[in-house]
């Protein structure tokens, strides 16, 4: 029979054009696709052959790869080739023209056209992450191929035909010899080159990674042909150096190269604790075992299921915002996506596991990703589900959640920036406070909050040990009042968002005025201070003259029991760690003045009174003013802003 000619339809010239020039580091999903298409062909046979049981081929039902033309191949003649081979339900003439010759799927189209407007606006690396994002079937077997001949016969046909392309933009059509009902699809492969990222898929470690990469669970068998190698056996008369001169003799045998294990899709409890770990493994590339796991399905509009894992050990990499997220999408046991973003929030991206979705399959939808309504819909359930996790472990074992905050907290906290759905995790953060020995919830800080206490107060430093030598803190521990201490890196920029707890106001006692006890004692507290201040009127101006350049204001402090003084920041104005951390990330920021608050019961405040009221001019108030300063810079931890003037002012005062 003659050979006919087809053109392709003007879409798919354009997507072979697009795909074959811009994916980059992932050429291997072409891959994924073909045997994805070969297990959906496998499915219809055997719904076909629940009606018509002659169609059932005589093996399993299965897939093959093998190579031809390559150094382990079985032929290696002719240009390096590889073949991927099902025996499902095959094709007729007419659907190879249909299916393999148009893109019938409208998301096709829009996706073309995304992929179009990415590359003329983004960069390579967009487009990439667009194509790894979509299931780009068939065509994408041009991306390592510059021929592709695919034999079928249809199951229960009496005729085969033979399909080739070179990509081109036309293919033809022939009567093909093949046997068997199937689809037999050879991929004349384009030259390995390792610039552009394409690996040599006759190599069996490459082919078989990939698969057990993207296909592993795939419910058929995957088999690959590999090469084996006899052991060199003496022949009699043969002496030792002529056997180990003699080449091993070749075998060829098949290998299943996928597990066939979606653990997740059989009953609970049929799986050991054994088989879990061990999927976890494999799934995250971890070494350890998982410090706690959970399932969900979730059936109704849209059908998933899920099986999540916390990890017990965090990455090294943990901390960069583009860190990979641990979660892999499946549709029907094919790996759509790893390291999937779209189906849980940032801070929740140490998270490992699988969901799968039929509805979101390969064949069905298109769109991106991101936009899905399916996607953002099961984003939302996987969230609440892991937050429902997490919080039934900190209630029935606070010791496993212990270590979960300690591994992960610092992730968690990103959440404050999440308006969405950051405030549900608020509830399972940890705080170690004045009060508690081990970790406190604010749930559990507002339980043993005071009557008169109507604000959560906290206070951010470098360790525990600073907090806690602070002066700041007097005023709290004389009266009793807890304080949650803030003591990690994150805490100044999370504070930088999280303002209100449970309509209760977040206040740091560094920062702004505080008034504590009931409305009468505080009024008289504030009515003493103010009086004593206006009495000290002078001094205090005398003291801020000094300071003038470091200080903003000098005031008397209601917070002091046993320091001289402190420094306080407006409310809302930027603690000086905060100031530090910027500084040290390279941004240019102002230093801003603070206030020095003085303790008027302190006997170095009497001392400065009288030694004012004696000599107004005395040269011995600077040095004092100096001095004080400075030491309420160490006492909280800082390093000395003028560390000149403080000595001169030390020594000199000493020499008197
Ligand atoms: P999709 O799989 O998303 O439909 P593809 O471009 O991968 O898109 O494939 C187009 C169609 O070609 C498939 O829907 C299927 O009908 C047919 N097809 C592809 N591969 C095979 C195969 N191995 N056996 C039978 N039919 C196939």
């Amino acid at each position: 029979m003659s050979t006919e000619t087809f053109s392709f339809k003007s879409e798919a010239k354009q997507l072979l054009n697009l795909m074959i020039h811009s994916l980059y580091s992932t050429k291997d999903i072409f891959l994924r696709e073909l045997i994805s298409n070969a297990s959906d062909a496998l499915d219809k046979l055997r719904f076909e052959s629940l009606t018509d049981k002659s169609i059932l081929p005589e093996g399993d039902l299965k897939v093959q790869v093998y190579t031809l033309g390559g150094e382990g191949s079985q032929d290696s003649n002719g240009s390096r080739r590889l073949v991927i081979s099902d025996n499902g339900i095959g094709m007729s003439r007419e659907e190879m023209i249909n299916n393999l010759g148009t893109i019938a799927q409208s998301g096709t189209r829009e996706f073309i056209s995304k992929l179009s407007e990415s590359k003329e606006n983004q960069s390579g690396e967009a487009v990439e992450s667009l194509i790894g994002q979509f299931g780009v079937g068939f065509y994408s077997s041009f991306i390592v191929a510059e021929k592709v001949v695919v034999h079928s016969r249809k199951a229960g046909s009496d005729e085969a035909w033979c399909w080739t392309s070179e990509g081109d933009g036309e293919f033809t059509l022939e009567a093909s010899d093949k046997e068997t009902a199937g689809t037999e699809i050879t991929l004349f492969l384009r030259d390995s080159d390792e610039d552009d990222a394409l690996d040599d898929f006759t190599d069996e470690w490459t082919l078989r990674n990939t698969i057990k990469r993207y296909s592993d669970f795939v419910q058929y068998p995957i088999e690959l042909e590999v090469k084996k190698s006899k052991p060199v056996v003496a022949k009699e008369g043969e002496d030792d150096e002529e056997v180990k001169n003699k080449e091993p003799e070749p075998y060829w045998e098949w290998e299943q190269a996928n597990s066939m294990k979606a653990i997740w899709k059989r009953s609970p409890d049929e799986v050991s604790d054994e088989e879990y770990n061990e999927f976890y493994k494999h799934i995250s590339k971890a070494w350890d075992e998982p410090a706690d796991r959970f399932r969900f399905k979730v059936e109704g509009a849209i059908e998933f299921t899920g099986l999540l894992f916390v990890p017990s050990s965090a990455p090294q990499n943990l901390h960069y915002r583009d860190s990979k997220h641990g979660l892999q999408l499946y549709a029907n046991r094919v790996m759509i996506k790893e390291n999937c973003e779209e189906i849980l929030p940032t801070w929740l991206r140490f998270m490992k596991g699988v969901v799968e979705s039929p509805d979101i399959s390969l064949n069905v939808s298109r769109e991106l990703l991101q936009q899905d309504r399916h996607i953002k819909t099961i984003k939302k359930s996987v969230t609440n589900k892991t937050l429902k996790h997490l919080k039934s472990i900190l209630k029935d074992n606070r010791e496993d959640y212990t270590k979960v905050w300690e591994t992960f907290g610092e992730v968690l906290k990103e959440s404050v920036a999440d308006w969405e759905q950051g405030k549900k995790i608020q509830p399972l953060f940890l705080f170690k406070s004045s009060k508690e020995e081990g970790y406190t919830t604010l749930d559990e800080y507002i339980e043993r909050m005071g009557e008169d206490q109507d604000k959560i107060y906290y206070i951010t430093g470098e360790s525990v040990e600073a907090i806690e030598r602070s002066p700041h803190l007097e005023a709290f521990k004389s009266k009793d009042i807890e304080v949650i201490y803030m003591d990690q890196p994150i805490d100044e920029w999370m504070m930088g968002s999280f303002f209100e707890y449970e309509s209760k106001s977040l206040q740091s006692i560094s920062q702004g005025d505080v008034e504590l006890g009931s409305e009468e004692e505080r009024q008289a507290a504030e009515e003493e201070r103010k009086a004593a201040q206006e009495e000290a009127g002078d001094l205090l101006g005398h003291i801020k003259g000094s300071l003038d350049e470091y200080i903003k204001e000098v005031r008397l402090s209601n917070r002091l029991t046993d320091s001289p003084a402190c420094l306080v920041s407006e409310n809302g104005g930027m603690t000086p760690q905060m100031e530090r951390m910027m500084k040290q990330m390279g941004q240019e920021i102002p230093s801003s003045k603070r206030i020095l608050e003085l303790n008027p019961k302190h006997e170095l405040f009497t001392k400065l009174k009288d030694l004012f009221e004696a000599d107004q001019e005395s040269p011995k108030l600077n040095h004092f003013a100096h001095l004080v300063y400075g030491q309420a810079l160490i006492a909280e931890g800082s390093p000395l802003t003028e560390p000149v003037a403080f000595n001169q002012a030390l020594i000199s005062l000493m020499a008197q």
